[in-house]
């Protein structure tokens, strides 16, 4: 494919008018930049300030799609099927100045814009109806930097991590599902595995780049609030972050889990459980980390572990009764391949999922735990499931440097509700607000940003806490025109309002 430059009026004319589709595709995912490009983004990244002179770019710097265009459905998929979001354009990015063009075209039409890396918003918060999407799936490079450090795309995603990162024999914190993208995951805390050892994925995030709506770039590292705020804080709220840069940690030597499954037979026997699992799992080495998950009657309890700590006692209580308990190693097989067993079904599903809280003890939610397990076995398809958290998660250093609010909680839950038709949906959401009702009336309400749901009350301090009012200083002074919205974007007006 031929790299036609256009001079920047050249190309918002051709955006403005009726030839979008011009553009030829074939081979769009070239990620490649013309030798002028190069300078120009350099020029503008170390300057801090948008460009004065027109910005040449090409279809290796943005594509712009229209709901009748050929690719749009293709860019326009979410892993949630639920999400049918139509945005007027789909920008699809793949350099800084396209980003900044992509940009450009809101600007001039007022419209609001959504971002997106790897689409796995369990709300759709990377899209949006009737505005923008600047879609940076493509932006995928890798760079290792002399100080140890690794930057990445904000397209990579977990398992592009895993095959990249992991091979060189270096860890960067993550979750494990293999479709999620890291720029989503680190930007609303991300954890996983390795958090109790290493803290979230946004603990290891050194430095971002970011674009702001009027086309300015900055480095988060130079501008301590910023990063302060993209750790827990950045989904598609100040700007598109174009780059992230993460310290690597050693990759472990092996990777070990154990899986137990149990029937459980009604209610008290699973508050049994998961009493006993919440009173043991605190104990376990910050290298191993637990999930308690109850689908119908079955429990499965997984723990993993990649330290030389022993947490046989620990498995071997938990198996006391168990119908089965298989344990595993990646002993001899390359650590990220142990991996790929976690990384999910890779399709788009129908789901309902969002965070049930996070829990301190076993007392936060005893009082409800029978009426959890009964509301599951009414409505199949939802799964309740706790994950251990701990350990370096509430470093007191982390806790300074970032956003994230709910570091003191040993616990978080998840609420999943999986289902084939929408048809099956009404029931699934019945079971499911019932649940959430049962554990916000036991005065739970700290939830996981990465875990949303457009219903729960007071999102802003279930999510931030008391850090909301900075985050809102922030808003104002890197988006005042409230350009990156979605309906649980940070509010750009001033604290006290309700905008
Ligand atoms: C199957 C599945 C498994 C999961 N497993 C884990 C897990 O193990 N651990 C965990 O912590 N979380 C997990 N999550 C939650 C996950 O962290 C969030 O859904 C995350 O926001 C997804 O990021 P994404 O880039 O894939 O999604 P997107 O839908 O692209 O984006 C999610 C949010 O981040 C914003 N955003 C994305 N990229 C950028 C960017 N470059 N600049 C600015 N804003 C941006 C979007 O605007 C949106 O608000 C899981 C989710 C799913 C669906």
């Amino acid at each position: 494919m031929q790299n036609q430059k256009l001079s920047k009026r050249d190309f918002l004319k051709l955006l403005g008018g009726l030839s979008l589709g011009f553009l030829p595709l074939v081979g769009c995912f070239n990620n490649r930049k013309p030798e002028g490009e190069e300078v120009a983004e350099k020029k503008n990244i170390s300057g801090n300030t948008p460009p004065t002179k027109p910005e040449t770019v090409s279809e290796s710097d943005v594509i712009v799609l229209q709901r009748d265009e050929a690719r749009y459905a293709q860019y326009n998929t979410s892993y949630n099927k639920r999400i049918t979001l139509l945005p007027k354009y789909i920008a699809v990015c793949f350099t800084v100045a396209g980003v900044r063009h992509a940009l450009q075209l809101a600007e001039r039409e007022d419209l609001p814009v959504s971002v997106k890396s790897g689409g796995h918003s369990f709300e759709g918060f990377s899209s949006n109806d009737g505005g923008l999407v600047v879609n940076i799936s493509q932006m995928k490079a890798v760079t290792w930097n002399d100080d140890g450090t690794v930057s990445v795309g904000p397209g990579l995603l977990l398992r592009e991590l895993h095959s990249q990162v992991y091979a060189r024999g270096k860890l960067v914190p993550a979750g494990s599902c293999g479709g999620v993208g890291i720029a989503g995951l680190t930007l609303g805390g991300g954890y996983g595995f390795f958090s109790r050892k290493y803290g979230l994925t946004c603990d290891s995030l050194v430095d971002a780049t970011l674009v702001k709506a009027d086309g300015q770039v900055v480095e988060a590292a130079a501008e301590k609030n910023l990063l302060w705020a993209l750790r827990g804080g950045g989904n598609g709220n100040f700007g598109v972050v174009t780059s992230l840069k993460f310290k690597a940690h050693p990759l472990p030597q092996v990777f070990k889990t154990v899986t137990i499954k149990h029937t459980i037979p009604d209610g008290p026997a699973f508050g049994e459980m998961l009493e006993k699992w919440m009173i043991l799992t605190p104990q376990l080495p910050p290298e191993a980390f637990g999930a308690f998950v109850q689908n119908g009657k079955t429990l499965t309890l997984l723990f993993t572990n990649y330290g030389s700590g022993d947490i046989r006692d620990i498995t071997d209580r938990m198996a006391e009764g168990a119908r089965s308990n298989t344990a595993s190693s990646s002993a001899g097989k390359p650590f990220a391949d142990a991996l790929k067993r976690f990384y999910g079904r890779p399709d788009p599903l129908y789901f309902k999922n969002a965070s049930c809280g996070y829990y301190q003890h076993f007392s936060d939610i005893a009082s409800v735990a029978t009426h959890i397990f009964n509301e599951m076995l009414a409505h199949p398809g939802l799964i309740f499931q706790v994950n251990t958290l701990g350990g370096a998660v509430n470093n007191p250093e982390f806790q300074g440097a970032s956003c994230y609010p709910h570091r003191a909680y040993p616990f978080l839950s998840e609420l999943q509700g999986y289902y084939d038709r929408p048809a099956q949906e009404a029931d699934i959401l019945e079971g499911f607000r019932n649940i959430q009702k049962l554990v916000r009336d036991r005065g739970v309400t700290a939830q996981y940003r990465n875990y949303p749901d457009v219903e729960f009350p007071d999102w802003q301090h279930a999510y931030y806490g008391s850090n909301y009012d900075r985050l809102r200083e922030l808003k104002r002074q890197y988006d005042p025109g409230n350009r990156f919205r979605y309906p649980q974007s940070i509010g750009a007006g001033a604290p006290g309002t309700s905008a």
